[in-house]
């Protein structure tokens, strides 16, 4: 187990660096000339702009990766958990209180170890490229709010698939696994009107022309929405974006600030139409079912891995004979499996680009075609997105397809 899981994560890293290196090269080497295809629409100094600023991420992304890598050898292979885990049966013995201790505490030290790095993210990066609205204070109560739902939250629920681990016998992971089903639908259904405002200010959209605009889209497409919301994302970044939240009858439209002053209102209608496309295809459904087989697999596995002596001592960790290794199990499975599980982000990546495209047509046939383009013009400027990434590392990471892509499916649309 240690030669495998100690080789993949090599590949993986050798691939992740590969890959950036790519990525940071041909942004480098196009930076100098907008592509022709948009050299009506975008300006040498956006485009230049869009060319820093993924430089920069990219090169973020590698210390994060580096970082990543360490804390993780650290916590497997160099005996972080193991010594962890022992020090917390000598204080509190074994049993479910040691077993919530372990992953309380482990959650805590990976989030303090996460926070220089998101810091100088958001301080430093986002700020220097002017999308940083957010003051320290704002970030820290953010922080504060967030740790405290994700306490409340995430400690029921990991005790009772710790629970079901010790008392439900060897069916345990199906079991929890419909456990973890349910309560990821609650989140969905409670997220909107519970948590959402926790954080943002939601206001009913009161331009009327606007309204009107949108209403009628919606009726057109038969899509039944219970708001129109504007939300204050302009307190926190200046990315722009638009979203559905809520299903059945509690379906809500919610737009950026942001959004609204930077589109016409065609344009709005255009971006609008593109959200109502991934409803219509029913890609939100199909992301969840593809996201809860992906996690049956993964408890599963778990169940399995569980009971295997090789798998807590090939990833550093020595099993207790007279307590419960549940904890251990749940957090070692966490661990290692994205190091494994890298090979999943390109045919994830490629089904989220092809949905995208979807939506772009549909938005085509709902609304109108040059809109969307400007539209989206507008929002890759917006968000700095580079007009011209490396073709390979698009297709391994992108979730949408890059704008010279959307823009000639959208064009040959039209035509
Ligand atoms: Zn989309």
């Amino acid at each position: 187990m240690t030669a495998v899981f100690t080789l993949s994560l090599l590949i993986a890293t050798a691939l992740k660096v590969w890959l950036s290196i790519r990525q940071t090269r041909h942004v480098a080497l196009h930076r100098n000339e907008v592509p022709q295809a948009f050299s009506r629409n975008v300006s040498l100094s956006a485009h230049q702009k869009a060319a820093d600023y993924t430089i920069a991420k990219t090169r973020i992304g590698l210390l994060e990766l580096t970082l990543g890598d360490i804390v993780l050898v650290a916590w497997t292979l160099l005996g972080g958990l193991s010594a962890l885990n022992s020090a917390l049966l000598q204080w509190l013995g074994g049993g479910m209180i040691q077993q919530i201790a372990m992953l309380a505490s482990f959650v805590l030290v990976s989030a303090l170890l996460d926070l220089p790095l998101t810091l100088y993210q958001t301080f430093v990066v986002e700020e220097r490229f002017g999308f940083n609205k957010m003051t320290l204070r704002l970030w820290l109560i953010d922080l504060v709010k967030s740790s405290l739902i994700g306490t409340l939250i995430g400690l029921p629920i990991a005790a009772l698939i710790l629970w079901m681990m010790g008392a439900v016998g060897a069916q345990w992971w199906l079991w929890a696994w419909c456990v973890w089903v349910g309560f990821n639908l609650l989140l969905l259904l409670i997220y909107p009107s519970f948590i959402a405002p926790l954080f943002n200010k939601f206001t009913v959209l009161d331009d009327e022309s606007l309204k009107t605009r949108v209403t009628a889209l919606m009726q057109r497409c038969g899509f039944a929405a219970k708001g129109l919301f504007v939300m204050d994302g302009s307190k926190r970044s200046a990315h722009a974006n638009a979203y559905f939240t809520g299903f059945g009858t509690s379906k809500r439209v919610v737009f950026y600030d942001t959004l609204l002053t930077r589109l016409s209102a065609a344009e709005v209608e255009a971006v609008l139409a593109h959200e109502l496309g991934h409803f219509r295809h029913r890609h939100i459904g199909k992301r969840m079912l593809m996201m809860f087989g992906l996690s049956l697999l993964c408890f599963s596995l778990v169940g399995w891995l569980a009971t295997k002596a090789w798998f807590y001592q090939g990833l550093g960790v020595k099993p207790n004979l007279n307590a419960p290794n549940d904890g251990l199990a749940l957090l070692l499975l966490m661990l290692s499996l994205p190091v494994f599980g890298f090979l999943l982000t390109p045919i994830l990546a490629t089904l989220s680009r092809r949905h995208e495209f979807e939506a772009d047509a549909y938005a085509v046939e709902q609304t109108s075609g040059p809109d969307l383009c400007t539209a989206l013009l507008k929002l890759y400027e917006d968000n700095a997105s580079t007009l011209t990434p490396d073709p390979i590392y698009a297709k391994v990471y992108y979730s949408h397809p890059p704008a010279s892509e959307r823009l000639a499916r959208i064009t040959l649309q039209i035509r």
